[in-house]
């Protein structure tokens, strides 16, 4: 039994003038408090919550004696946790500034300060009594309401200036259980795709991860080069692109990781099946990306394609109480999962088998020796449960849409619309019959 936590966020209607002055008002008080209680644990290298409320809750408690005391209380939080990642990263050399700044401000809320009357409004505690402000439903908040999770009680809030509306960040939790498996899914990470192997049959799902990011590598130099020559270096109009560049960079990523998690979670959910899993060391391990020079742009390429897909399956399968099971990756695409023989590649990603002669896709060999690590095989002699699996008499098999040594690739297009694999497996079925 585990417990998973994820944040929603949800917004106010926008608010009267005098309705939002109370809030900016109680934000300023929160600041303030925030401000002393980070100076104080920083000055005396405080990083728990427990110490900090005990050397400074009352002081920072009668600075406001009109605000209700669980501002105080939950400052004191808020506040342990910016000195502690302030002087860790101060130990790393990496603080910048003698001390750290509290720039944007998100009020810490516990069951005290916030409570949600029924599903379309939040009643505040503020220091002037309490507040009711209408949320804005969306999607996303609905989602976790009617699937059981149950609303937690602690909370943050954020106050958007421009618009007048306060911006809650709400955490939803519900316990899941992992289920033992029944089957498995393995999952083959690459640069462009990810191959997963669901009943026989590899899927080559398209991420293009690495082209966005090398796109958008192109497109900021290209800003750089320009603005360098009109404002010269580092300008802000320069740095207003880069962020809003990277913003965008990141918000896509993040969509393509997270739609190909959940459509491969919810199918390994459905089979009771647990997913298969490169184990992954901290450099690149494969060879495909050496060829990028540049280290940081390789190590960009890495986390998308590489680590952060994994990082959106682990953190799904959670949710679904899907067991991650992790393999040795070495020489996974080298070695015939039938003969366990060497299969040579040619300049692209077919090879054969140099045995039995079969023609093979690299992410097929891949996927089916993922298979054999997970199911206890050592990937040199196959175990009879794997051949079994594999439609094959050893001898040349042509390459072809429905062959099982080819996967059957999906363009992003595609899948992206999908929230199962229903429709590609009709569509098998189909072609199966005639
Ligand atoms: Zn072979």
């Amino acid at each position: 039994m585990s417990e998973v936590t994820r944040t929603v966020v949800v917004r106010s209607e926008p608010l009267p003038r005098r309705t939002f002055r109370i809030f900016v008002e109680l934000e300023g008080m929160y600041r303030n408090m925030v401000e002393q209680l980070v100076l104080h644990a920083v000055n005396s290298g405080i990083t728990k919550f427990t110490r900090l409320k005990a050397e400074r809750y009352r002081e920072v408690r009668s600075l406001y004696p009109q605000l209700p005391s669980h501002y105080a209380y939950t400052a004191c939080q808020d506040a342990a946790e910016r000195a502690h990642s302030f002087l860790r990263l101060k130990k790393m050399g990496k603080a910048r500034k003698p001390y750290p700044e509290v720039r944007s401000v998100s009020i810490w809320l516990d069951d005290h300060l916030w409570r949600a009357e029924g599903l379309i409004s939040i009643s505040m505690a503020t220091h002037r009594g309490r507040v009711n402000v209408s949320i804005e439903l969306n999607k996303h908040f609905l989602r976790y309401v009617n699937r059981g999770w149950r609303l937690a009680s602690e909370a943050k809030v954020k106050l958007d200036h421009r618009e007048r509306r306060l911006i809650f960040y709400l955490t939803f939790k519900k316990e899941v259980s992992e289920y033992r498996p029944k089957a498995y899914i393995t999952v083959d990470v690459n640069e462009s795709a990810e191959a997963v192997l669901i009943d026989g049959v590899v899927y080559l799902f398209e991420t293009d991860l690495s082209r966005v990011t090398l796109g958008y590598y192109y497109r900021r130099k290209r800003v750089q080069e320009k603005y360098d020559s009109v404002y010269g270096p580092g300008s802000r109009p320069e740095r207003r692109v880069f962020r809003r560049l990277s913003g965008n960079e990141k918000a896509l990523k993040r969509e393509i990781r997270q739609k190909l998690a959940a459509l491969i979670v919810r199918e390994a959910a459905r089979r009771q099946a647990a997913i298969v899993l490169e184990r992954l060391g901290k450099e690149p391990a494969k060879g495909m990306i050496e060829r990028i020079k540049d280290p940081q742009l390789r190590h960009r390429v890495y986390q998308a394609a590489f680590k952060g897909v994994q990082r959106a399956i682990e953190e799904k399968a959670r949710e679904y109480g899907v067991p991650v099971i992790y393999v040795d990756p070495r020489n996974t695409s080298r070695v015939c999962p039938i003969h366990g023989a060497e299969i040579v590649y040619g300049g692209n990603r077919h090879g054969v088998c140099s045995k039995g002669g079969e023609t093979w896709h690299r992410d097929v060999v891949a996927c089916y020796n993922l298979l054999l690590r997970a199911l206890g095989g050592d990937g040199g002699d196959a175990p009879s449960r794997l051949r079994a699996l594999i439609p094959v008499d050893g001898g040349p098999v042509p390459l072809g849409p429905t062959a099982a040594h080819e996967p059957t690739g999906v363009p992003r297009a595609l899948w992206a619309r999908w929230r199962s694999l229903r429709p590609i497996m009709n569509e098998q079925m189909i072609e199966v019959k005639a």
